[in-house]
């Protein structure tokens, strides 16, 4: 209720509007969420149900007219088209449906774990050590070692390790980089010409003091949305003006900064593949930071005591990113679904995929929920 005062105070009628656009997101939300996420994309007709084909012009339509036939003022525009970008594509290239990632901000609200994400991390390590899996880090694999179409084992740390099946939560393009040429599904013209998520400058900055104004998230939206979203997308370099997200952990969670400090992390969304030195980052850091300053009335340059950055290379070099690609293969609508490259190798037979890249696509809860589906699969064929 207090968005929707908000919206009506900034542009009137818009808070009746808002409660009719997320009384549809929450629909969509409960198909895509409760149902078809859990669909292997093992064919088209995983997606004809009772709910979608009653939808099935929203697969056609896109967020970018949805919002604008709702809202004038270009603030709430930008606010409700700003949550797709995470799913890898432009709002006018995102299929309506998507706009259940409104329902997830603004009807679900943000959850953070204490200690932040790696928490999850510890927690799942914790879960699998129950369950008798053994982890094993370090373990940079080099091969998957293939004969007459089935997967004997893998070359780990010039090591061969035998396995039975095979299943890889790497970058999938790489995962294929890893077999023989007669082995992969997909050619490079295939990657080539597929529309990847961004990819992300990204600065871990400590300060010895508090900064005022900011929320733990707080995003930056004084540049206009669409110049920046045409660099990532149709003409890809870096944007002059970048929008920016800014989170401040230390806000809600102290033990993410020693007390009267604060931690803030900096995301500029990058077009994959772009050029990445260290004189651009700075470049970059110094842009924000001083709009920071400025937009919040304070000066914070001269209270960085940490700082760190990550880009396009590091997404490359720590984890084979298919140029640097941040978040996966985007989810338009000729890559949702059976569209994306498959769970299961057609050629090699106890291969398989899991992850950002193939169903059900970007983010935490669909890689994870990637993890069950080839579970499932794997049940399934082995
Ligand atoms: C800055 C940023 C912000 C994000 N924010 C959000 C968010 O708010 N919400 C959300 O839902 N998602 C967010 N995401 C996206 C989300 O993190 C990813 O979609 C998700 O983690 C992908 O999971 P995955 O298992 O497919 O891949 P990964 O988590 O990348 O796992 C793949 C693993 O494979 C390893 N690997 C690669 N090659 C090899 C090899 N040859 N041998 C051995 N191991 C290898 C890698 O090191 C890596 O550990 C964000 C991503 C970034 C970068």
């Amino acid at each position: 209720p207090e968005i929707v005062k908000t919206f009506e105070s900034i542009e009137k009628g818009s808070g009746k509007q808002l409660e009719q656009f997320m009384a549809e997101a929450k629909s969509n939300y409960d198909i895509a969420i409760k149902d078809l996420v859990y669909r292997p994309g093992e064919s088209p007709l995983e997606l004809i149900t009772l709910e979608t084909a009653k939808k099935v012009n929203q697969f056609f339509s896109n967020i970018k007219k949805d919002v604008r036939k709702r809202f004038k003022n270009m603030k709430l525009v930008q606010i409700l088209e700003f949550p797709v970008l995470f799913l890898g594509a432009k709002p006018s290239d995102t299929p309506s449906f998507y706009n259940f990632m409104n329902f997830a901000d603004f009807g679900l609200g943000t959850w953070h774990p204490k200690n932040g994400m790696y928490s999850v991390i510890l927690a799942m390590e914790t879960l699998a050590k129950e369950l008798g899996v053994k982890i094993e880090t370090n373990a940079n694999v080099q091969k998957i070692e293939v004969s007459a179409g089935k997967a004997t084992g893998l070359l780990v740390n010039n090591k061969i390790v035998i396995a039975d099946v095979i299943l890889s939560g790497a970058d999938y393009h790489h995962s294929e980089t890893l077999l023989d040429k007669k082995y992969r599904q997909y050619s490079e013209v295939y990657w080539e010409n597929k529309t990847f998520a961004p990819s992300s400058l990204l600065f871990y900055v400590g300060f010895d003091k508090k900064i005022e104004n900011v929320e733990h998230h707080s995003l930056f939206f004084d540049v206009d949305f669409d110049i920046h979203a045409e660099a990532i997308y149709d003409n890809p370099k870096w944007p002059e003006e970048p929008l920016f997200y800014a989170s401040f952990p230390s806000k809600t969670d102290e033990n993410s900064a020693p007390k009267g400090n604060e931690a803030g992390i900096f995301l500029i969304p990058l077009a994959p593949g772009l050029e990445d030195t260290n004189e651009l980052r700075e470049l970059y850091f110094e842009k924000i930071i001083t709009r920071l300053e400025q937009l919040t009335n304070q000066s914070v340059k001269n209270n960085i005591i940490f700082k760190e950055s990550f880009c396009v290379k590091d997404f490359v070099k720590e984890y084979n990113s298919y140029k640097g690609n941040a978040y996966g293969m985007a989810n338009t609508l000729l890559q949702t679904a059976f569209l994306r490259p498959k769970l299961k190798s057609k050629k090699v037979q106890n291969l398989y995929f899991t992850g950002q890249l193939t169903v059900p696509g970007p983010g935490v809860p669909p890689s994870l929920i990637s993890g069950k589906l080839v579970a499932d699969l794997i049940k399934k064929y082995q």
